[in-house]
């Protein structure tokens, strides 16, 4: 272990990974599709890897003079760790940081508002963050927590109002399980004008579909864990900034909290990424496809998908983002049981919690005690795979008639 903790002004800063020119020099040009394939890799030289590889070490070789080099110790920076980073930063449009799992991500985002900050937090945004915004605000470290609905930026307008300037307005769209969509610019402008900071959770959107920095967002958060790593094998978070003070302090929060990931989930999550726009074309083609079908169906009351013309958020996700997501949520008819009948029923479909792998899973949300009230009890979230559709249907078909 080091002697001494850096100084808050000197964490250090890891070295730009040799990739870094290239993926800046780049992003304007290639399309994200490809910038998933190359971003992040080795310089081109001869005999040079095509991967970086899984980089385990506690502490790297310093200057004699200086007492350190540019990563100095393990808890402060890593070269796979940096290899991700580049990849999500081109993709996402700004720098990114990679944590121990999305809530350390969420943490850290957090961790950057003074004692007392107001946060407004949508009513149907992730269950843990809302829990960890529970805890924080009952020791006394946030101030109010506000629920807010990010359909209705009136709504969001009034919030802002009351909690005055240096308050985070965290933004989740699509959200988890509602499939509500937030008019991203609209609120972020609006957060702006309030003198809030805005904080997107792209985790169900990932960048190919909407990039957040873009359209103003000051911060953007990842659960990697999800559709980026893409297999289920990892838990992993990420958040992505463009300004240099805010990477700053979130690094410090990494280095200092340590919160930090392991290398090998890093390694794999950029080997995820590295599909990331292949997996989730063929997922989001057959959630629209069994959203349809769904909505024809005598066992289900309710269809949650932004790709259906009825959707409440259908005009602005197609205006919004790039495409409609890979999950889609379900309301039951008959109730909780009949769900948790469907959930035994099925064969292929995995009874599982989490979401974005290339196995499709199925869960009612409203199993977990955590998950907010504003979820139905019947809600069946479905998070497709890319299985063939067919296939996925066929089961889903035979567990939802067999529970009427
Ligand atoms: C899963 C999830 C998280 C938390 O991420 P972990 O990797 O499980 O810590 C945060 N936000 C959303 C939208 C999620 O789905």
């Amino acid at each position: 272990m080091p002697d001494a903790q850096p100084e808050p002004q000197s964490v250090p800063q890891p070295p730009a990974g040799a990739g870094a020119a290239l993926a800046a020099a780049s992003s304007a040009a290639l399309s994200p599709a490809t910038l998933a394939v190359v971003a992040g890799r080795p310089p081109r030289t001869p005999d040079a890897e095509v991967n970086v590889g899984v980089s385990l070490t506690s502490t790297y070789v310093g200057s004699a003079s200086t007492g350190a080099g540019g990563r100095g110790y393990g808890r402060f920076g890593n070269p796979t760790w940096e290899a991700f980073e580049e990849a999500l930063g081109a993709l996402e449009g700004g720098s990114a940081l990679t944590f121990a799992s999305g809530m350390g991500a969420v943490s850290a985002v957090l961790g950057l508002l003074p004692a007392g900050a107001s946060l407004l937090v949508p009513h149907g945004a992730y269950n843990g963050t809302h829990a960890l915004a529970g805890l924080l605000r009952q020791r006394g470290v946030l101030g109010d927590v506000v629920g807010v609905d990010i359909t209705d930026p009136g709504d969001v307008r009034e919030a802002l109002a009351a909690a005055g300037a240096g308050a985070l307005l965290w933004l989740e769209s699509p959200t988890n399980p509602l499939l509500e969509v937030a008019d991203l610019r609209a609120l972020t402008e609006l957060g702006h004008a309030a003198g809030a900071l805005v904080a997107v959770d792209n985790t169900f959107a990932t960048p190919l579909l909407q990039r957040p920095l873009d359209l103003g967002a000051d911060v953007v958060v990842h659960s990697v864990t999800k559709f980026l790593a893409g297999h289920s094998d990892v838990v992993l978070g990420a958040v992505v900034v463009r300004d240099a003070e805010l990477r700053t302090r979130l690094l410090q929060q990494r280095t200092l909290h340590g919160a930090i990931p392991g290398p090998l989930e890093v390694f794999l999550a950029l080997r995820g990424l590295r599909t990331l726009h292949l997996r989730l074309e063929r997922s989001q083609a057959s959630a629209a496809e069994l959203a349809r079908r769904l909505a024809g169906h005598r066992a289900v009351r309710r269809v949650r998908h932004p790709s259906l013309p009825s959707d409440p958020g259908h005009e602005l996700a197609a205006r919004q983002m790039g495409g409609f997501g890979a999950i889609v949520s379900v309301e039951v008819a008959g109730g909780a049981a009949a769900a948790d009948a469907v959930v035994d029923a099925v064969r292929l479909w995995l009874p599982a919690t989490s979401l974005g792998g290339v196995e499709s899973l199925i869960e009612r949300r409203r199993r977990h005690p955590s998950e907010p009230a504003v979820v139905p009890e019947d809600l069946l979230r479905l998070s497709v795979g890319v299985e063939d559709v067919e296939d996925l249907w066929r089961d889903l078909d035979a567990a939802l008639s067999s529970a009427l």
